[in-house]
């Protein structure tokens, strides 16, 4: 079913991708678990035969995640709450919900009141990396999330179906660093929309069969440079609604670097592929680039701004900041003043879930663009 998807096939899939996978898990008898983002080892759900389906949110609009959820929870709680509520969760036979922030912390009780009987697990990730027993613990939590699985379907895995798991979603990340990379260079080549399609789908459908996809739209890549395409860092969480990438390539800005965990947070989570694989996982958890909620170091947001900036040469810096979301907004005064005390021009876009129309992001986007080629940032 995605074996041989062409681009424009991926944009339309990742616009909703539920029918084809409600579709695919009934022919090939599959259960599916959904995760939240961010940092669920996806490989053990896929090593217990399961499809890991990572949740973002949805534009349809919100009927009842209001009465569950209060109006200042962020708009992606609200989202994939309403997801699952409304719109697809008979699609899925169990959640593995990880704790990132607090919104998260409360929202898996919520999950697992509404969902009496499908399999709801935490994964409760350390929001400090720098502690000596943050490592320990990532070790530990994968351990137990083995062995909850284990519980509720009866089976156990081995070293090996996990190195199986592991080296399939680290040729999926091969794959699209590598068309990354053509990207970057040569804009015409491949539009933001059809490449972050690309990473976003990867995190919902089976990789076995898309990974034959990525291959043949790889190959099929003539690169090509362009004019008049102005670099730029997309940071934040994820950025959405999809249609925002579509703005970008009107304007012709291209993405060149980014800190998305629908981005390039995803690309870097290789896994060693020899060793112990559950140690191999929790270095993954510890060597992972910055996420708004878990972090050892206030200045690593902006360290990793700015070094994405410079390296790329990049000429400006747009944020996507989601609308409630507690830690970016925890992040973002110092996050600023930082980035502009450094003289890098930055543009902060405020997105929601919900928003369906896209004009007053435009107009600001075209404004900010404006004044930087006219020399007043
Ligand atoms: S990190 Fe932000 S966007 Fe993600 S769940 Fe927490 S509050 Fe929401």
């Amino acid at each position: 079913m995605w074996d041989n998807l062409s681009l424009k096939e991926v944009v339309e899939y990742t616009k909703d991708p539920f029918p084809s996978i409600r579709k695919w898990a009934k022919e090939k008898g599959k259960k599916v678990v959904g995760s939240t983002i961010a940092d669920v080892p996806e490989e053990v759900i896929y090593a217990f035969g399961f499809l890991p389906v990572t949740l973002v949110g949805t534009d349809k609009p919100l009927k009842k995640a209001p009465s569950r959820l209060p109006d200042n929870a962020c708009s992606l709680a609200r989202s994939n709450l309403e997801l699952v509520l409304s719109y697809e969760g008979d699609l899925f036979d169990g959640f593995v919900l990880p704790q990132v922030c607090d919104t998260t912390q409360h929202l898996s009780d919520i999950w697992r009141i509404s969902f009496p009987d499908k399999y709801v697990e935490c994964f409760l990730a350390p929001r400090q990396v720098d502690r000596p027993s943050a490592r320990y613990w990532v070790k530990e939590e994968i351990e137990r999330l083995i062995e909850s699985m284990g519980k509720w379907t009866g089976i156990g895995i081995t070293d090996n179906d996990l190195k199986n798991a592991i080296s399939l979603y680290n040729e999926n990340k091969r794959l699209l660093k590598e068309i990354y990379d053509i990207k970057k260079k040569n804009p015409e080549t491949i539009t933001n929309r059809e490449f972050f399609s690309l990473v976003k789908l990867s995190m919902q459908v089976d990789k076995e069969e898309f990974n034959k996809s990525l291959k043949k739209i790889k190959d099929s890549l003539a690169p090509k440079k362009g004019d008049g395409y102005l670099d730029i860092v997309l940071a934040g969480i994820t950025c959405d609604p999809p249609e925002v990438y579509g703005l970008f390539d009107e304007i012709k800005l291209n993405i060149v670097a980014d800190t998305l965990v629908t981005g390039s947070r995803y690309l870097d989570g290789i896994v060693p592929d020899n060793g112990n694989p559950i140690d191999a996982l929790a270095d993954r958890h510890m060597n992972r680039n910055f996420f708004s909620p878990i972090h050892d170091n206030v200045y690593r947001n902006f360290e990793e701004i700015k070094a994405l900036y410079k390296e790329n040469n990049a000429k400006a810096v747009i944020y996507i900041h989601i609308e409630f979301c507690e830690s970016q907004e925890y992040d973002l005064p110092d996050l600023k003043k930082m980035i502009r005390k450094e003289g890098i021009p930055m543009h902060v876009l405020d997105t929601e879930y919900q928003t369906l129309s896209l004009s007053h992001l435009r107009t600001r986007l075209q404004a900010f663009f404006e004044s930087l080629k006219g020399g007043s940032l």
